[in-house]
């Protein structure tokens, strides 16, 4: 069975509505908006869903086909985050104030300029204190490429985090969907959905 603590890493700390398991009826629920999955009810969860397009987990495949173990994949290269530099946190830019673009004015106009101390990121590294880093979920590294994919299942292209998040759920499984654009996953005590990858763009 999935702990509090496991559900953590489907959450999104960026983003206040996410950041949580959340529970409704008998189920907890977990999503960073790519990934959703659903468990049965841990009780000591008490937030409720505050986003209305939420991943319905509650229909099942009803499409021809068959479920699929994980698929074996290789991993890419892994790097330093360009995030968080490596320092698994990050703060907001002291400088810009999370903004980007610093504004310098004079009698005559304004002008605008990208941020020289976060890069136009709005964020610098930080400390433990710190936001985690959500680009490297805090490990510090991460892959080489913005959206590393592998082609599992005849043309499916999957994002390789995405696969790493779900990789170690117990007795995963996945299933294919003709035309839905989302993959169902099911594992022991849960289920779930991927968004399917198919362009840079949806990551
Ligand atoms: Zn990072
Ligand atoms: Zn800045």
């Amino acid at each position: 069975m999935l702990k509090v603590n496991d559900l953590k890493k489907f959450c999104l700390a960026s983003d206040d509505r996410l950041a949580e398991p959340i529970s409704d009826d008998d189920f907890t629920y977990a999503t960073d908006g790519h990934i959703a999955i659903r468990i049965k009810r841990i009780n000591e969860i008490t937030k409720k869903k505050s986003i209305n397009n939420f991943p319905d987990l509650s229909l099942k495949p009803w499409h021809e086909g068959k479920w699929v173990k994980m698929p074996k994949y290789q991993c890419p290269t892994l790097e330093t985050c360009p995030v968080c530099g490596g320092a698994r946190f990050i703060k907001k830019c002291p400088e810009c104030n999370g903004e980007e673009e610093i504004i310098f004015s004079n009698a005559y106009n304004d002008y605008e300029c990208e941020c020289q101390t976060c890069g136009g990121e709005g964020d610098i590294p930080g400390g433990k204190d710190d936001l985690l880093c959500d680009w490297c979920e805090g490990k510090g590294k991460t892959y080489t490429e913005n959206c590393p994919f592998v082609i599992i299942h005849d043309d499916t292209r999957l994002n390789i985090r995405l696969l790493d998040k779900i990789k170690n759920l117990p007795d995963i499984q996945l299933f294919f969907p003709a035309s839905e654009g989302v993959v169902n996953i099911k594992f022991e005590g849960g289920v779930g959905i991927l968004m399917m990858m198919r362009h840079c763009e949806d990551w």
